[in-house]
Protein backbone atom coordinates (compact mmCIF):
# COMPACT_ATOMS: atom_id res chain seq x y z
CA UNK A 1 0.00 0.00 0.00
CA UNK A 2 1.89 3.42 -1.02
CA UNK A 3 2.15 6.10 2.14
CA UNK A 4 0.53 9.23 1.95
CA UNK A 5 2.89 12.00 2.43
CA UNK A 6 0.43 14.85 2.25
CA UNK A 7 -1.75 16.47 4.93
CA UNK A 8 -5.21 18.00 4.18
CA UNK A 9 -4.71 21.28 5.15
CA UNK A 10 -7.08 23.76 7.27
CA UNK A 11 -6.28 26.91 9.05
CA UNK A 12 -7.37 30.77 9.80
CA UNK A 13 -6.86 33.95 7.91
CA UNK A 14 -6.58 37.00 9.60
CA UNK A 15 -4.20 39.80 10.78
CA UNK A 16 -3.28 40.12 13.20
CA UNK A 17 -2.89 36.13 13.52
CA UNK A 18 0.47 35.58 15.56
CA UNK A 19 -1.32 35.15 19.08
CA UNK A 20 -4.47 33.22 17.94
CA UNK A 21 -4.35 30.11 19.99
CA UNK A 22 -6.57 28.34 17.54
CA UNK A 23 -4.52 26.46 15.50
CA UNK A 24 -2.92 24.38 18.80
CA UNK A 25 -6.48 23.34 20.09
CA UNK A 26 -7.39 21.88 16.50
CA UNK A 27 -3.77 20.17 15.72
CA UNK A 28 -4.82 18.38 19.29
CA UNK A 29 -8.02 17.20 17.88
CA UNK A 30 -6.61 16.04 14.80
CA UNK A 31 -3.69 14.26 16.88
CA UNK A 32 -5.93 12.71 19.15
CA UNK A 33 -8.18 11.47 16.12
CA UNK A 34 -5.05 10.01 14.30
CA UNK A 35 -6.10 12.49 11.40
CA UNK A 36 -3.29 13.77 9.06
CA UNK A 37 -4.70 17.22 8.63
CA UNK A 38 -2.39 20.63 9.74
CA UNK A 39 -3.89 24.16 10.68
CA UNK A 40 -1.64 27.09 9.67
CA UNK A 41 -1.86 30.51 11.16
CA UNK A 42 -1.46 32.58 7.52
CA UNK A 43 -1.42 36.01 7.77
CA UNK A 44 -3.34 38.02 4.96
CA UNK A 45 -3.34 41.57 4.30
CA UNK A 46 -7.23 42.86 3.29
CA UNK A 47 -6.53 43.52 -0.21
CA UNK A 48 -4.95 39.80 -1.03
CA UNK A 49 -8.02 38.37 0.69
CA UNK A 50 -9.16 37.18 -2.71
CA UNK A 51 -5.68 35.78 -3.90
CA UNK A 52 -6.10 33.67 -0.23
CA UNK A 53 -9.56 32.52 -0.91
CA UNK A 54 -8.41 30.91 -4.50
CA UNK A 55 -5.19 29.50 -2.59
CA UNK A 56 -8.00 27.28 -0.57
CA UNK A 57 -9.30 26.30 -3.97
CA UNK A 58 -6.00 25.90 -6.10
CA UNK A 59 -4.47 24.06 -2.89
CA UNK A 60 -7.57 22.02 -2.09
CA UNK A 61 -7.57 23.35 1.70
CA UNK A 62 -10.37 21.55 3.17
CA UNK A 63 -11.39 24.79 5.10
CA UNK A 64 -10.33 27.70 6.40
CA UNK A 65 -11.69 30.31 9.52
CA UNK A 66 -11.69 33.64 9.13
CA UNK A 67 -10.77 36.42 11.66
CA UNK A 68 -10.47 40.13 11.73
CA UNK A 69 -10.46 41.63 9.25
CA UNK A 70 -12.03 39.25 6.83
CA UNK A 71 -15.05 38.05 7.92
CA UNK A 72 -17.63 40.07 6.41
CA UNK A 73 -15.46 40.49 3.20
CA UNK A 74 -15.01 36.58 2.83
CA UNK A 75 -18.56 36.44 1.63
CA UNK A 76 -17.98 38.10 -2.00
CA UNK A 77 -15.93 34.51 -2.88
CA UNK A 78 -17.83 32.34 -1.20
CA UNK A 79 -20.35 29.95 -3.54
CA UNK A 80 -23.18 29.50 -0.86
CA UNK A 81 -23.64 30.49 2.94
CA UNK A 82 -25.74 29.49 6.17
CA UNK A 83 -28.75 30.84 6.72
CA UNK A 84 -27.54 31.98 10.01
CA UNK A 85 -24.38 33.60 8.57
CA UNK A 86 -26.67 35.39 5.96
CA UNK A 87 -28.59 37.36 8.83
CA UNK A 88 -25.14 37.61 10.56
CA UNK A 89 -23.73 38.64 7.98
CA UNK A 90 -20.43 37.68 8.37
CA UNK A 91 -18.51 34.19 8.29
CA UNK A 92 -15.80 32.63 10.49
CA UNK A 93 -15.54 29.35 8.93
CA UNK A 94 -15.71 28.17 4.88
CA UNK A 95 -15.54 24.44 4.11
CA UNK A 96 -14.44 23.20 0.69
CA UNK A 97 -17.15 20.99 -0.57
CA UNK A 98 -15.52 19.52 -3.61
CA UNK A 99 -14.34 23.14 -5.09
CA UNK A 100 -16.89 25.10 -3.88
CA UNK A 101 -16.77 27.43 -0.96
CA UNK A 102 -19.66 27.34 2.01
CA UNK A 103 -19.59 29.39 4.37
CA UNK A 104 -20.97 29.47 8.25
CA UNK A 105 -20.94 31.15 11.26
CA UNK A 106 -19.66 29.21 14.33
CA UNK A 107 -19.00 31.78 16.98
CA UNK A 108 -22.82 31.91 18.25
CA UNK A 109 -23.10 27.96 17.61
CA UNK A 110 -20.07 27.73 19.79
CA UNK A 111 -21.60 30.26 22.39
CA UNK A 112 -24.86 28.37 22.75
CA UNK A 113 -23.14 24.61 23.29
CA UNK A 114 -21.26 26.58 25.72
CA UNK A 115 -24.10 26.97 27.83
CA UNK A 116 -26.07 23.85 27.24
CA UNK A 117 -23.05 22.37 28.83
CA UNK A 118 -23.75 24.17 31.89
CA UNK A 119 -27.42 22.95 31.69
CA UNK A 120 -28.49 26.29 30.13
CA UNK A 121 -30.61 26.56 27.71
CA UNK A 122 -31.88 29.62 25.46
CA UNK A 123 -35.69 28.65 25.14
CA UNK A 124 -37.83 31.45 26.36
CA UNK A 125 -34.88 33.58 27.90
CA UNK A 126 -34.55 36.75 28.38
CA UNK A 127 -31.34 37.87 27.43
CA UNK A 128 -29.14 41.30 27.82
CA UNK A 129 -26.04 41.15 25.33
CA UNK A 130 -23.71 44.04 26.27
CA UNK A 131 -22.02 45.03 22.67
CA UNK A 132 -22.54 45.19 19.01
CA UNK A 133 -19.96 44.14 17.36
CA UNK A 134 -19.33 41.10 15.44
CA UNK A 135 -19.09 38.56 18.59
CA UNK A 136 -22.42 40.31 19.68
CA UNK A 137 -24.21 39.92 16.71
CA UNK A 138 -23.52 36.32 15.82
CA UNK A 139 -24.48 35.43 19.76
CA UNK A 140 -27.93 37.78 19.36
CA UNK A 141 -28.73 36.06 16.20
CA UNK A 142 -28.06 32.55 17.38
CA UNK A 143 -29.59 33.11 20.61
CA UNK A 144 -32.84 34.67 18.98
CA UNK A 145 -32.93 31.55 16.32
CA UNK A 146 -32.59 28.81 19.28
CA UNK A 147 -35.72 30.26 21.21
CA UNK A 148 -34.59 33.31 23.02
CA UNK A 149 -37.96 35.56 23.92
CA UNK A 150 -36.55 38.78 23.82
CA UNK A 151 -33.00 40.33 23.48
CA UNK A 152 -31.85 43.94 25.14
CA UNK A 153 -28.51 44.96 23.14
CA UNK A 154 -27.09 47.69 25.13
CA UNK A 155 -24.32 49.63 23.39
CA UNK A 156 -22.15 52.80 23.77
CA UNK A 157 -22.53 53.15 19.82
CA UNK A 158 -25.80 54.14 19.16
CA UNK A 159 -25.84 53.17 15.36
CA UNK A 160 -24.16 49.95 16.15
CA UNK A 161 -26.72 49.34 18.77
CA UNK A 162 -29.77 49.68 16.76
CA UNK A 163 -28.97 48.15 13.96
CA UNK A 164 -28.57 45.07 15.91
CA UNK A 165 -31.35 45.30 18.00
CA UNK A 166 -33.40 45.96 13.91
CA UNK A 167 -31.77 43.14 12.82
CA UNK A 168 -32.80 40.35 15.59
CA UNK A 169 -36.16 41.93 15.44
CA UNK A 170 -36.64 41.73 11.67
CA UNK A 171 -35.19 38.43 10.80
CA UNK A 172 -35.72 36.39 13.44
CA UNK A 173 -38.74 35.77 16.23
CA UNK A 174 -37.24 37.09 18.81
CA UNK A 175 -38.61 40.35 20.15
CA UNK A 176 -35.14 42.98 20.39
CA UNK A 177 -34.62 46.43 21.86
CA UNK A 178 -31.70 48.72 21.68
CA UNK A 179 -30.85 50.43 25.36
CA UNK A 180 -28.01 53.05 24.94
CA UNK A 181 -25.07 52.69 27.43
CA UNK A 182 -24.77 56.08 29.49
CA UNK A 183 -23.30 55.81 32.63
CA UNK A 184 -23.99 52.90 34.89
CA UNK A 185 -25.96 50.37 32.86
CA UNK A 186 -28.92 48.70 35.45
CA UNK A 187 -29.76 45.38 34.25
CA UNK A 188 -33.26 44.62 33.80
CA UNK A 189 -35.26 42.79 36.26
CA UNK A 190 -36.53 39.11 34.42
CA UNK A 191 -32.87 38.95 33.20
CA UNK A 192 -32.11 35.38 32.84
CA UNK A 193 -28.60 35.52 30.89
CA UNK A 194 -26.33 38.50 30.53
CA UNK A 195 -23.57 38.39 28.30
CA UNK A 196 -20.29 40.52 27.88
CA UNK A 197 -19.79 40.48 24.44
CA UNK A 198 -17.10 44.14 24.04
CA UNK A 199 -13.43 43.45 24.27
CA UNK A 200 -13.64 45.34 27.76
CA UNK A 201 -11.11 43.05 29.69
CA UNK A 202 -9.45 41.69 26.54
CA UNK A 203 -5.36 41.59 27.44
CA UNK A 204 -3.84 43.56 28.30
CA UNK A 205 -6.64 45.40 29.41
CA UNK A 206 -7.26 42.90 32.03
CA UNK A 207 -8.80 45.10 34.74
CA UNK A 208 -11.25 46.52 32.60
CA UNK A 209 -14.88 45.76 33.43
CA UNK A 210 -17.99 46.77 31.55
CA UNK A 211 -19.74 49.87 33.78
CA UNK A 212 -22.45 47.88 34.77
CA UNK A 213 -24.33 48.14 38.73
CA UNK A 214 -23.06 44.77 39.68
CA UNK A 215 -25.64 45.15 42.56
CA UNK A 216 -28.56 44.72 39.71
CA UNK A 217 -27.06 40.68 39.00
CA UNK A 218 -28.72 38.69 41.00
CA UNK A 219 -27.92 34.60 41.79
CA UNK A 220 -30.59 33.40 39.66
CA UNK A 221 -29.42 35.09 36.37
CA UNK A 222 -26.51 33.06 33.94
CA UNK A 223 -23.84 36.03 33.69
CA UNK A 224 -21.42 35.01 30.17
CA UNK A 225 -18.32 36.40 28.97
CA UNK A 226 -16.87 36.28 25.47
CA UNK A 227 -13.25 37.37 26.27
CA UNK A 228 -11.19 34.23 26.57
CA UNK A 229 -7.59 36.02 27.16
CA UNK A 230 -8.41 36.11 30.46
CA UNK A 231 -11.02 33.85 31.41
CA UNK A 232 -11.77 34.72 34.72
CA UNK A 233 -12.40 38.31 34.25
CA UNK A 234 -13.54 41.06 36.61
CA UNK A 235 -16.84 41.03 34.65
CA UNK A 236 -17.02 37.37 35.85
CA UNK A 237 -15.55 37.50 39.66
CA UNK A 238 -18.29 40.60 40.21
CA UNK A 239 -21.19 38.26 38.96
CA UNK A 240 -19.65 34.95 40.76
CA UNK A 241 -19.48 37.52 43.93
CA UNK A 242 -22.82 38.43 43.72
CA UNK A 243 -23.68 34.16 43.56
CA UNK A 244 -24.54 34.08 39.55
CA UNK A 245 -23.71 31.30 37.39
CA UNK A 246 -21.09 32.30 35.82
CA UNK A 247 -19.63 30.76 32.10
CA UNK A 248 -16.16 31.86 30.90
CA UNK A 249 -14.93 32.62 26.97
CA UNK A 250 -12.91 29.29 26.82
CA UNK A 251 -16.16 27.32 26.04
CA UNK A 252 -16.98 29.53 23.45
CA UNK A 253 -13.64 29.16 21.89
CA UNK A 254 -13.16 25.36 22.19
CA UNK A 255 -17.28 24.72 20.99
CA UNK A 256 -16.55 26.63 17.66
CA UNK A 257 -13.24 24.96 17.36
CA UNK A 258 -15.38 21.80 17.61
CA UNK A 259 -17.90 22.72 15.32
CA UNK A 260 -15.04 23.58 12.51
CA UNK A 261 -13.35 20.32 12.89
CA UNK A 262 -16.62 18.22 12.33
CA UNK A 263 -17.24 20.75 9.03
CA UNK A 264 -13.78 20.00 7.80
CA UNK A 265 -13.38 16.32 9.07
CA UNK A 266 -16.67 15.37 9.03
CA UNK A 267 -16.22 12.97 12.58
CA UNK A 268 -16.95 13.87 16.11
CA UNK A 269 -14.50 16.66 17.37
CA UNK A 270 -12.82 15.71 21.36
CA UNK A 271 -13.82 18.92 22.85
CA UNK A 272 -12.16 17.76 26.08
CA UNK A 273 -9.04 17.53 23.90
CA UNK A 274 -10.04 21.17 22.47
CA UNK A 275 -10.66 22.23 25.84
CA UNK A 276 -7.89 21.03 27.71
CA UNK A 277 -5.46 22.17 25.11
CA UNK A 278 -6.38 25.79 25.74
CA UNK A 279 -6.07 25.46 29.46
CA UNK A 280 -2.71 24.67 29.00
CA UNK A 281 -2.11 27.24 26.89
CA UNK A 282 -3.48 29.65 29.18
CA UNK A 283 -1.49 27.81 32.20
CA UNK A 284 -5.01 27.07 33.64
P1 LIG B 1 -15.75 44.34 17.73
O1 LIG B 1 -14.63 45.31 17.60
O2 LIG B 1 -16.54 43.95 16.53
O3 LIG B 1 -16.82 44.91 18.83
C1 LIG B 1 -16.38 45.44 20.05
C2 LIG B 1 -17.59 45.80 20.92
O4 LIG B 1 -17.10 46.21 22.20
C3 LIG B 1 -18.41 46.97 20.38
O5 LIG B 1 -19.77 46.78 20.71
C4 LIG B 1 -17.83 48.17 21.17
O6 LIG B 1 -18.76 49.21 21.34
C5 LIG B 1 -17.59 47.51 22.51
N1 LIG B 1 -16.60 48.21 23.32
C6 LIG B 1 -15.24 48.15 23.19
N2 LIG B 1 -14.65 48.91 24.13
C7 LIG B 1 -15.67 49.48 24.86
C8 LIG B 1 -15.71 50.37 25.98
N3 LIG B 1 -14.59 50.83 26.54
N4 LIG B 1 -16.92 50.71 26.49
C9 LIG B 1 -18.06 50.23 25.93
N5 LIG B 1 -18.08 49.40 24.87
C10 LIG B 1 -16.90 49.02 24.35
O7 LIG B 1 -15.11 43.08 18.44
P2 LIG B 1 -15.65 41.54 18.41
O8 LIG B 1 -17.11 41.55 18.60
O9 LIG B 1 -15.06 40.84 17.25
O10 LIG B 1 -14.93 40.96 19.71
C11 LIG B 1 -15.40 41.29 21.02
C12 LIG B 1 -14.76 40.34 22.02
O11 LIG B 1 -15.21 39.01 21.77
C13 LIG B 1 -13.24 40.27 21.97
O12 LIG B 1 -12.76 40.28 23.31
C14 LIG B 1 -12.95 38.93 21.32
O13 LIG B 1 -11.73 38.38 21.77
C15 LIG B 1 -14.12 38.12 21.86
N6 LIG B 1 -14.44 36.92 21.06
C16 LIG B 1 -14.45 35.71 21.70
C17 LIG B 1 -14.74 34.56 21.03
C18 LIG B 1 -14.71 33.27 21.78
O14 LIG B 1 -14.73 32.21 21.14
N7 LIG B 1 -14.71 33.26 23.11
C19 LIG B 1 -15.07 34.57 19.60
C20 LIG B 1 -15.09 35.90 19.00
C21 LIG B 1 -14.76 37.03 19.72
P3 LIG B 1 -18.92 50.38 20.22
O15 LIG B 1 -19.84 49.82 19.15
O16 LIG B 1 -19.55 51.50 20.98
O17 LIG B 1 -17.55 50.69 19.72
Amino acid sequence: MGKNYRAELTGVFGKPVDENPTGVMEEAAYRARGLNFRYLNIKVEPEDLGTAMAAVRAFGMKGINLTIPHKVRVLEYLDEISEAAKIIGAVNTVVNRDGKLWGENTDGKGFITSLENEGVFLNGKQIVILGAGGAARAIGVECALAGASRITIVNRSRERGETLAKLIGEKTPAQAQYVPWEGTYQVEPGTDILINATSIGLYPDVDGKPDVDYGTVTADMVVSDVVFNPPETPFLREAAGRGAHTVNGLGMLANQGALNFTLWTGEEAPVEVMEETLRKEFNL
